[in-house]
């Protein structure tokens, strides 16, 4: 028997199904793409019905956008979007004719054939909906749903993308609106570690964390899960399970309880090297000015992070602040504009830092952690340019060419690599 069909089962049928998710490495060639059939058949085979999310294979969204910047350095983001959303499209398409090839039924389904219903926000799209029947038909039947990540529609017909990382998104979106028994996130790493075990080997893995955790590691740069996905997560209560489709190891998982690390003030440190800064001299130093400067920002959906002002005797201040660098073209021509209103005498702008955060939900009962962070980073000669703290982080940003370093002296500084003890 392939699957149990949904149809079949009573109230809470959905317990039996699982999504799974594929990045980029996972299917990054036709071998990795049959492994993951595989992989997949095996799931179906031990009773569940399978939603599989897959991405673009390894490299192919950045050679899109790169394609596309070959023709307009800045190209309009609604072709953007129907450009980059095809990567998804072939890995789908592939993995379902794996699947076939090895005798499974399968059946791949695009974003606005299951009908993911997003905003009209191109390169960012935020999920306003997702209609199931389309999906469950498919499971019916006794096919895998081979869904494209990352991609989705608007009102209008639209094709929309939700930003770099986006098929955990839909991953994890898939499975809240299934309310799907589980939800397996398949890397090319065995899970979540204290640091990216690409830049610190010695980094450990975390066997279990909470939603709060990981949406702090996410939000700082961790890669390893774009923090809507984790955002999404947490308001519909999705468990999830991160780990490699490269082993058997079982992964982190990440939920609502996690492990609270007693012993363990800092549990992770994270780099995000996609930030960009923008800086305002002399702006005057009087209500509202902040207001007029931030509020087109957020008009134009553009995060800011890290915000610093100087204010100087002459009741003129400095205003320095971070934005990802995807959006510092953007940021910039707004900032510049409303800036010279408020008579500010020189807008800059740069793309050579990086933020390295350390996280830590007891952090904010801890005195003397910030400083243990700065000494460690001075005393490896790394300069701190911007600082931001929340209960449970706190970040510097630092030259990029350091970033790296940084991460490594802190990890080693916090003592991570020694497994819990709370
Ligand atoms: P995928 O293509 O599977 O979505 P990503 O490249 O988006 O994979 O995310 C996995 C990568 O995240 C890892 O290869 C690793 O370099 C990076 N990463 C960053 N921080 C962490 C962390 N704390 N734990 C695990 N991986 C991390
Ligand atoms: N292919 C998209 C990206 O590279 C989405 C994803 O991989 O999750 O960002
Ligand atoms: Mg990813």
């Amino acid at each position: 028997m392939i699957g149990t069909p949904v149809h079949a089962l009573k109230k809470g049928s959905n317990v039996s199904i699982v999504v799974q998710k594929y990045g980029g490495t996972s299917v990054a060639d036709i071998h990795r793409i049959r492994s993951v059939a595989s992989r997949v058949l095996k799931s179906q085979k031990a009773g569940h019905n399978v939603v599989v999310v897959v991405s673009a294979m390894a490299g192919e969204t950045n050679r899109l956008v790169e394609l596309a910047r070959e023709i307009n350095l800045s190209p309009p983001e609604r072709e953007l979007d129907v450009l980059v959303s095809t990567g998804e499209q072939v890995s789908a398409a592939l993995l379902t004719l794996a699947i076939r090839d090895k005798g499974g039924k399968a059946e791949s389904l695009m974003g606005h054939q299951v009908r993911i219903i997003t905003d009209s926000t191109y390169a960012k799209a935020r999920i306003k909906g997702i209609e199931k029947d389309r999906l469950l038909k498919s499971l019916e039947v006794g096919h895998i749903a081979v869904v494209a990540g990352f991609q989705g529609i608007d009102e209008e017909g639209n094709i929309t993308t939700l930003g770099r990382g986006g098929s955990d998104t839909t991953a994890v979106a898939l499975a809240a609106v299934l309310e799907a028994f589980r939800c397996e996130i398949y890397t090319d790493v065995e899970g979540v570690y204290t640091a990216d075990p690409n830049i610190v080997p010695e980094a450990r893995k975390l066997k279990h964390i909470s939603f709060d955790e990981m949406m702090e590691m996410a939000g700082q740069g961790a890669k390893v899960m774009q923090v809507r996905s984790v955002e999404i997560a947490k308001k519909f209560n999705v468990p999830f399970v991160v780990r490699s489709s490269f082993s058997n190891e079982p992964g982190t998982l990440v939920d609502k309880e996690g492990l609270r690390m007693e012993g363990a003030v800092v549990s992770a440190v994270t780099c995000d090297a996609n930030q960009a800064r923008i800086a305002i001299y002399h702006v005057q130093d009087r209500p509202g000015v902040a207001a007029r400067i931030f509020g087109p920002l957020a008009q134009a959906n553009i995060v800011v992070d890290m915000i610093i002002q100087n204010v100087s005797a002459e009741g003129l201040a400095d205003i320095t602040f971070t934005v990802p660098r995807n959006d510092l073209e953007a940021a910039f021509g707004i900032v510049e504009k409303v800036s010279h209103e408020c008579g500010a005498t020189k807008v800059e702008k740069s793309d050579n830092i990086a933020k390295v955060s350390i996280i830590g939900v007891g952090m904010q009962y801890s005195p003397g952690i910030a400083a243990k962070m700065f000494e460690a980073l001075s005393k490896s000669g790394i300069n701190i340019s911007m600082i931001s703290t929340s209960e449970i982080k706190i970040s510097c940003a630092v030259e990029r060419k350091f970033a790296e370093l940084a991460v490594r002296v802190l990890h080693e500084r916090f003592g991570l690599e020694k497994e819990e003890t709370g």
